[in-house]
């Protein structure tokens, strides 16, 4: 079993043959500087789209840019430097995005974890996790709406997690903010009009650099073997031996976001190897 963090391939990337897939449309991706961010970010630029691609690490946005060139896709990815616990930064990156073309599309996937019992946690960190994961997705879509509608009409999608359906102990801040990204999309999906679709994307673990990381410090931690970890901490209910790639992540937002999914809004995009849904 291999727990390295994978290589994005081109081939990896599945594509969509859709009228709106062509580099007038704008698609902003938060986190876009690594792990699922980062592939969504480089699939949607290999179908085709120009990517607004927005991180507070500037090293790493350069690197995701770099990638969607070595991988020659059609599309662009400009790099939008800001960080989403401020709202100045914030409302300038939408309407950056929006100077580059038709801004149709919106992926919130930036995201932050602590762990810590929830009589013990900072409040501080607390805040911040919520500004990231819950705010600034919402500010996002505020300011985001409109420019979308102008454009003739688009989807946000919201990374939450199997943590958005149930949770796990010692994660209060993530599993609260996972529960409210549903309730955004839900929101956006009301409002929306059937001009701006919503849905979010619940996956079990990825292997993205920081769940690979964790893996030796784990099975030293527990006193076993990486492959347990994997197997039995990180996959657990899943039914599966594998954990997920990021562009298997980043393959369900180009998924979201083209025609096959027109009906698609409000709802989960579930990829959870049946985590949620089985029990022993
Ligand atoms: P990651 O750590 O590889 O990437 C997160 C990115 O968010 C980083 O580039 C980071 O710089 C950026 N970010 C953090 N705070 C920011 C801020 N204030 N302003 C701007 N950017 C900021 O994480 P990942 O594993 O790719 O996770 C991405 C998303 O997917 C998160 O929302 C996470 O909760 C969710 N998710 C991850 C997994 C997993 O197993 N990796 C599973 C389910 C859901």
């Amino acid at each position: 079993m291999s727990v390295e963090p994978p290589t994005l391939e081109r081939d990896d990337v599945h594509v969509v043959d859709d009228d709106r897939y062509t580099g007038d449309s704008v698609a902003l991706v938060t986190g876009a500087a690594s792990g699922i961010g980062r592939a969504t970010a480089v699939a949607l630029a290999v179908n085709g789209l120009t990517v607004a691609a927005l991180d507070v690490d500037a090293d790493g946005l350069g690197e995701t840019s770099a990638k969607a060139t070595d991988l020659e896709a059609p599309g662009e990815v400009r790099p939008v430097e800001a960080d989403l616990t401020d709202d100045d930064e914030v409302i300038a990156a939408v309407e950056a995005a929006a100077d580059l073309g038709d801004l149709r599309f919106v992926a919130n996937i930036a995201g932050i974890q602590h762990v810590a019992p929830l009589e013990e946690f900072p409040m501080d960190v607390y805040d911040t996790m919520q500004d990231v994961m819950v705010r600034a997705p919402v500010l996002v879509s505020k300011h985001a709406l409109p420019l979308i509608r102008d454009a003739g009409g688009g989807a946000v999608g919201n990374m939450a997690s199997v943590h958005g359906h149930y949770v796990t102990s010692d994660k209060v801040a993530y599993n609260v903010a996972k529960f409210a990204l549903r309730g955004l999309t839900q929101s956006i999906a009301a409002e929306g009009d059937g001009d701006v679709r919503s849905f979010s994307v619940s996956t079990g673990y990825v292997k993205t650099p920081l769940v690979v990381d964790q893996i030796p410090d784990t099975a030293a931690e527990r006193d076993i073997t990486e492959r347990e970890v994997v197997e039995d901490v990180m996959l657990g209910q899943a039914r599966a031996t594998e954990l997920m790639d990021p562009v298997d992540v980043a393959n369900l937002f180009v998924l979201g976001f083209s025609k096959l999914a027109s009906h698609l809004n409000g709802s989960d995009l579930t990829f959870d190897d049946g985590m949620t849904l089985t029990y022993e």
